[in-house]
């Protein structure tokens, strides 16, 4: 089907508040769950992890995914639109703050931007070929951020990885999983929200054939490495191939490797699926973590909430 012809099936109607709380909490409690899983290998099917443990950072700690997400968010909510030099600007802030993790390539970028370099210019000098998932780990707060607007949404989430990782992977993973979580926050089942996403996000090739080829994989099947591919993939495949919240993400961050990441992603979109009262109330009470990196204040449950809240009456402003 065409994308014209799906656009005119758009529900462009009020998002539900509640899948709009459930994104943002989703999104960090998926980054806290798969924390001490990181880098690790895939959890055996009988033994999976279902509470949040310590890992290098305390039980219920969210990650790089989420504060990159929290310096995105926050630019978004003073500016009309998204205003790629201040978010650059508070990316490179960000990196400055000594974050307990940061991606290489994410560093590199944002050292050559510290240094002078545009924003434009230095994710594609440092490496073109890069398609980790740095920018789609934090692209969700835009899908929050653009109401009914899904055209400037899209246009904003791949802006906003272009900062850091321009390749046409990334832009297309950022593209359409902001465009599922439109579309699920808007109460589109989970199956028709990947479907149109990949229509209006205008994903073609092998990273459509990821997305399509996702629900039949076994989970031995997913390497979840940090190549935005598998990324996508792992999330896509933890969304469609259970029915709630705690599943998709214990699935997805039980794979290992990047588990973080994928947990947030996957976190973001079941969360957007279900809502926030179908996340885990003791991982909701259980997440936190430092905000701004090292300024002795700690964000958690209630403040990721207003947050959601912030972004979404910014779209209706
Ligand atoms: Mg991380």
């Amino acid at each position: 089907m065409s994308g014209h012809s799906l656009l005119r099936r758009v529900n462009d109607g009020e998002p539900d508040q509640d899948r709009l709380r459930g994104c943002a909490v989703g999104a960090v409690v998926g980054d806290a769950l798969g924390m001490p899983l990181e880098f690790g290998p895939m959890i055996p099917a009988d033994r999976l992890v279902r509470e949040m443990r310590r890992g290098r950072l305390p039980a219920g700690t969210f990650t790089d995914d989420t504060e990159m997400a929290l310096a995105l968010a926050a630019s978004l909510r003073d500016s009309s639109g998204l205003d790629a030099e201040d978010v650059a600007k508070a990316f490179v802030a960000w990196h400055k703050s000594g974050p307990p993790d940061e991606g290489i390539h994410t560093r590199l970028v944002l050292e050559a931007i510290a240094d002078g370099k545009s924003w434009r210019a230095a994710a594609r000098n440092i490496d073109p070929s890069s398609a980790g998932n740095g920018s789609l780990m934090r692209c969700w707060p835009v899908a929050l951020a653009f109401g009914s607007d899904l055209e400037s949404t899209l246009l904003a989430s791949r802006t906003q990885s272009e900062i850091t990782h321009a390749h046409p992977d990334c832009l297309a993973a950022c593209a359409f999983v902001n465009a599922a979580l439109w579309h699920l926050v808007r109460g589109h089942q989970r199956h028709e929200a990947v479907a149109l996403a990949l229509d209006h996000a205008g994903v073609t090739g092998e990273l459509q054939a990821v997305v399509e080829g996702a629900p039949g994989r076994t989970r031995t099947e997913l390497m979840n490495s940090g190549w935005v591919r598998h990324t996508v993939e792992a999330a896509v495949w933890g969304l469609l191939s259970t029915d709630n919240f705690e599943e998709a993400v214990v699935q997805v961050v039980n794979l290992g490797n990047d588990a973080d990441t994928a947990g947030s992603v996957v976190g973001a979109l079941a969360g957007a699926a279900y809502g926030l009262d179908a996340i885990p109330v003791r991982w909701r009470q259980a997440v936190r973590g430092e905000w701004p990196v090292r300024s002795g204040r700690y964000l958690g449950q209630q403040d990721l909430i207003d947050l959601a809240d912030a972004l979404s009456s910014r779209a209706r402003r």
